[in-house]
């Protein structure tokens, strides 16, 4: 049996993030994680500046590309981008593929490529597939982490959940705006162009799941009159459109219900669902809910749902898309 005092279940930016910070400390710690490094996370990969604050970077320090991000809104009908909203943090774009192996590294974790099955409480610690034992065991396993299916068996509200489908590939742009279109041809909910830098882009589509299964529109129909629509913006051109093939992943929005801690046992990121309502934005969550594991290991903090960000926007946004755009389906 290999022992240590935390074992960490994923390696994603809420995984990441949290062994970083234990490891600040000295404490002993390694992360599980299934998939080999860098790996494919299907993302928008938009961040604020609030991520940096809080993993202490700035973009200069980052090796990869980050761009800067010029947003315009599109609210249909306008057929106008309006600039994004004045908030105090900047917008960036990052590609996951590199952003996650970049902060898996620079946690200074022991990681082992593992994929976790079973886990179970004996005598005051977690044992997991009979192969590691750990007195604080984290869940940073996303949507489907093992630590939430096995310990947590109540801890999601459907209707929390958030439909995807994205594609990043390489395309010669030449508008260097990020668009985000809200609410195009019934949409109940929104649809992204993001430029990467480095001759990248990332197109997709969300929306909350259970809308999906009432509409007219499924959400592979939503995206091709979505492709169609930039074809006529020309921000992509036919020959690129009739190329692609798309990926979904679901996930769920912040809700305030549901367990996300017992004993020693902690969700964070997305296992815990803790993405920004509006936005559905995943990683600044991911993260400042890894650091607040990490403090409440350290005794330093105590990790609560409430001092989440759950806006992207600030509330007055939230108000409105929960009582006129997102009402709860009949
Ligand atoms: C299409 C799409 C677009 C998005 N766009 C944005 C965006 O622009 N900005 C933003 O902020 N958020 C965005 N999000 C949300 C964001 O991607 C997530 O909230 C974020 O990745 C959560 O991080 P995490 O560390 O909790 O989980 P993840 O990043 O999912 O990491 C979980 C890790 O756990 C590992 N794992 C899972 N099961 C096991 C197991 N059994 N054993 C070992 N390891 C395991 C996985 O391999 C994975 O590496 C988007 C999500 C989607 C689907």
């Amino acid at each position: 049996m290999k022992e240590h005092e935390v074992i960490i279940i994923g390696g994603g930016p809420s995984g990441s993030t949290c062994a970083w910070k234990l490891k600040q400390k000295g404490v002993d710690v390694l992360i599980l994680e299934k998939q080999s490094f860098p790996r494919v996370k299907l993302c928008a990969g938009w961040i604020t500046s609030k991520v940096m604050d809080d993993l202490q970077f700035t973009a200069e320090e980052y090796p990869h590309t980050m761009t800067s991000l010029d947003v315009r809104m599109h609210i249909a009908p306008l057929r106008i981008g309006l600039p994004w909203f004045p908030t105090r943090w900047d917008n960036y774009s990052i590609r996951r593929v590199e952003f996650d192996q970049w902060l898996l590294k620079r946690s200074g974790a022991a990681v082992e490529n593992h994929s976790v099955k079973s886990i179970r409480q004996e005598n005051g610690r977690y044992i997991i597939d009979d192969k590691y034992s750990c007195k604080y065991l984290i869940g940073a396993g996303g949507t489907q982490c093992p630590v939430r299916r096995n310990l947590f068996a109540k801890s999601r509200i459907k209707s929390n959940q958030l439909a995807t489908l994205e594609l990043e590939f390489e395309y010669p742009y030449t508008d260097k705006r990020c668009h985000l279109f809200f609410f195009y041809r019934g949409l109940r909910g929104y649809s992204w162009y993001v430029p990467k830098g480095d001759g990248v882009i990332n197109i997709g589509i969300g929306g909350i799941s259970s809308y999906f299964k009432k509409a007219d529109n499924n959400i592979h129909q939503h995206f091709k009159c979505f492709i169609e629509d930039l074809v006529k913006q020309k921000l992509l051109d036919q020959a690129t459109a009739d190329k692609l093939k798309v990926t979904g992943h679901p996930y769920f929005l912040h809700s305030f219900e549901g367990e996300f801690k017992q004993d020693n046992c902690f969700l964070i990121g997305d296992s815990a669902g803790l993405a920004s309502m509006d936005m559905g934005e995943g990683i600044g969550p991911a993260i400042e809910s890894g650091l607040m594991a990490a403090g409440e290991i350290l005794a330093e903090d105590v990790y609560t749902k409430t001092k989440i960000s759950r806006f992207s926007f600030g509330g007055p946004l939230y108000w409105v898309l929960d009582r006129l755009v997102y009402p709860q389906p009949g």
